[in-house]
């Protein structure tokens, strides 16, 4: 089958491995030049890991292990902390913090040559009874038999299949970098999250001596955009070493961007075509479930395709189907858990470690397809 793919993302490189793997002519369409390996880190939960080992992508020795989730209050009282290698005994994989750039470029290396094209940008998508035509904003077209839409939160693709509003604002925005850093936290395996009253933020060791940090707050549009300067005022006070951190950053260290959240339609697409990541379900970063969802998805549906019998339509229904319910209920817990972690019972609770490690562990299986295995998920008519 001839699938055509709209962006070189992290969902658009993921199923592009996948369908790769399962002999697909597989053809990924991304409207830069080159690929976009700006970004901070990401964490790459039980559920991601397992999804890419099985997409045949090792990120392994280019991410750091991560063994310990802590999370404190703006006074430095502890709240909790989950054991990570536990989660990783109970569920398979293990969790593995990663430079953006660096999963773009693993996904990337391990497909065949000429499945990327750069600098096509897709304006438009025509669906027929026997083919799928992806238009472009060079005047060039593209034919297949598949459609993916992979093309994140702004999805074009979404838009001309399914029309309806773009994501709306949640009413926060991170301020987020990625530096090198002599702090012990950036040398260990533990991530620290702090919550204030109306502040969060976070410390992640990334590998080779690098951090990824960030700073949550409530903001909307017209508000300023705040330096780092101004976040030295903010967390002023809070434990360490978030002071250390922000004297040792700059400006130009600092990525900042609106959290948002889509509606997660029904359906995801036509007779020919389907949406994946972003393009679908586009959440904010709250519980770093994001790229894990985008790679739950490409997983599924490369289990979906891993044979060309039986109608295409079910397949993708049978897909969004069985994906819709848990990326769903993930996108609503990381809506809520921004407001949520300044809430007195939150600030006041302490959970002992082997409730948090379950719980992890829990929250995990629920959002997850992967974890569950497709042999073991209720047979599905494909027509
Ligand atoms: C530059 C960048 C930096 C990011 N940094 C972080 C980060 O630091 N931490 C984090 O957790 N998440 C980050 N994200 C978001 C994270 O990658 C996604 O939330 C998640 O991985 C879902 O992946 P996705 O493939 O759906 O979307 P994305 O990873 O956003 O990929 C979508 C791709 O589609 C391309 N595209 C968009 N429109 C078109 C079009 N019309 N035609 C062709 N191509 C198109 C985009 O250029 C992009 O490459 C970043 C995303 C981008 C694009």
């Amino acid at each position: 089958m001839r699938v055509l793919v709209i962006g070189a993302g992290v969902g658009g490189l993921a199923i592009a491995n996948g369908l790769a793997g399962n002999g697909h002519d597989v053809q990924v369409f991304e409207h830069s030049e080159a690929l976009r390996t700006t970004g901070a880190g990401i964490t790459v939960w039980s559920n991601g890991t397992a999804a890419l080992r099985d997409l045949g992508v090792d990120i392994e020795a280019s991410g750091r292990h991560l063994s310990s989730l802590r999370s404190l209050t703006e006074t430095g009282r502890l709240l909790w902390e989950a054991d990570l290698g536990e989660v990783t005994e109970r569920l398979g994989s293990p969790t593995v913090q990663i430079a953006r750039r660096a999963l773009i470029a693993e996904m990337a290396a391990a497909l065949p040559s000429d499945v990327l094209h750069f600098g096509r940008r897709c304006v438009g998508v025509v669906e027929h009874p026997d083919r799928v035509v992806v238009e472009f904003d060079d005047g060039t077209s593209a034919t297949g038999d598949l459609l993916i839409g992979a093309d994140g939160q702004r999805s074009v693709v979404r838009r001309e299949l399914l029309g309806g509003e773009p994501a709306k604002p949640t009413g926060w925005a991170s301020w987020q970098g990625l530096t090198r850093s002599d702090l012990p936290v950036a040398q260990g395996h533990q991530t620290l999250n702090i919550a204030g009253r109306n502040a969060h933020c976070g410390l992640i060791p990334t590998g080779g001596g690098m951090l990824h940090w960030w700073f949550d707050m409530p903001w909307k549009e017209g508000d300023p955009v705040l330096s780092v300067a101004d976040l030295r005022e903010v967390f002023r006070g809070w434990p360490d070493p978030v002071e250390q951190l922000l004297a040792s950053v700059a400006d130009d260290d600092l990525g900042f961007f609106p959290h948002i959240r889509h509606k997660v339609p029904q359906v995801w697409g036509g007779a020919r075509s389907t949406l994946l990541g972003d393009a679908v379900h586009a959440m904010p970063p709250a519980v770093a479930q994001a790229a894990n969802q985008t790679l739950e998805d490409a997983w599924l549906l490369t289990q979906y395709l891993s044979d060309v019998d039986g109608d295409l339509a079910s397949r993708l229904r049978a897909y969004e189907q069985e994906r819709r319910p848990r990326a769903l209920k993930v996108s609503r817990t990381a809506a809520l858990t921004s407001a949520q972690r300044s809430t007195p019972l939150q600030r006041l609770a302490k959970f002992p470690g082997w409730l948090a490690t379950r719980s992890q562990v829990a929250s995990l299986r629920s959002g997850s397809n992967v974890l569950r295995g497709f042999a073991s998920r209720p047979a599905v008519q494909v027509a």
